[in-house]
């Protein structure tokens, strides 16, 4: 699409959305049978697919941590995720992604448990459209929880943006090409950020006013994610609930 001349006409975005609206969001936990762990998202235009794979032997061995598990996490887009066919293998952008959304995620994952193991996190994106890397997050989360690895707590992300002078939560392709601003974040359910980036440009009353948006936008998607966990478990196994309470047992 050729820049349009608005991105807000009478209060709504051009797909029909006020500020505070996300895209439609579906995940389903369990897809994959050679996984441990698995989540397949539709955020909007996005389709993703998480793998999870471990806790399990590391190699190279060099790489083992005698006191923790390691997290590696591979972000990678599809050729055919995007318009224009994208060149197989990593780049410079899916290296750095595949970075931040290890660091959003190894926070919450209890790594201490699994001494010289590895948890492998497998994110591939076959079809992108703008908040790939939060929507990839938001899927490995949910496959992490799948795959049985004990957590903290889930992590949940969304982007907040800025179109037309306008703070918007969670911004489609065209908002993403033609806007300010851009500000993926990712937190888990006690609002700690555990991943902020940002993309143009925001006033600090801006900022605050954006990051209210992603605490909203994430504590909205941290309920469909502990939904599609009681969809396929049938009860809520939702890290937090789930989580060894004095005396071995569950606090269900
Ligand atoms: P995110 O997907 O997390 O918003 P970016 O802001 O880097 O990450 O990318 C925004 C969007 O631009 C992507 O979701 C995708 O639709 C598009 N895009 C990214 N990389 C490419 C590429 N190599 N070719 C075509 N489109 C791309």
């Amino acid at each position: 699409m050729s820049k349009p001349e608005k991105l807000i006409v009478d209060g709504k975005r051009l797909d029909g959305r006020g500020p505070f609206d996300m895209r439609p969001i579906k995940f389903t936990a369990g897809v994959l049978k050679r996984a441990d762990g698995s989540c397949y998202l539709e955020f909007g235009g996005n389709k993703v697919m998480a793998a999870v794979y471990g806790p399990r032997e590391v190699h190279p061995r060099h790489m083992q941590n005698a006191s923790r598990a390691i997290v590696r996490y591979r972000y990678n887009m599809a050729s055919f995720s995007v318009e224009e066919r994208k060149r197989p293998g990593p780049d410079r952008r899916s290296i750095e992604i595949s970075k931040v959304s290890r660091e959003a995620l190894e926070g919450v994952v209890m790594e201490e448990l699994y001494p010289r193991s590895a948890i492998d996190v497998f994110v591939e994106i076959l079809q992108a459209d703008a908040g790939s890397r939060v929507a990839g997050i938001n899927a490995a989360s949910v496959a992490l929880a799948d795959a049985g690895i004990p957590m903290k707590c889930l992590v949940s992300a969304v982007a907040v943006g800025k179109i037309d002078g306008e703070v918007v939560l969670d911004l489609n392709k065209d908002e993403d090409n033609y806007g300010s601003a851009d500000l993926p974040i990712a937190m888990n359910q006690f609002g700690e950020i555990t991943l902020c980036q940002m993309d143009g440009h925001l006033t600090e009353e801006e900022f605050g006013r954006a990051l209210d948006m992603a605490v909203d936008g994430c504590k909205k998607i941290h309920e469909l994610q502990k939904q599609a966990l009681i969809e396929k478990y049938g009860q809520d196994i939702t890290p937090d609930v789930a989580q060894p309470i004095e005396g071995g047992e569950t606090n269900e």
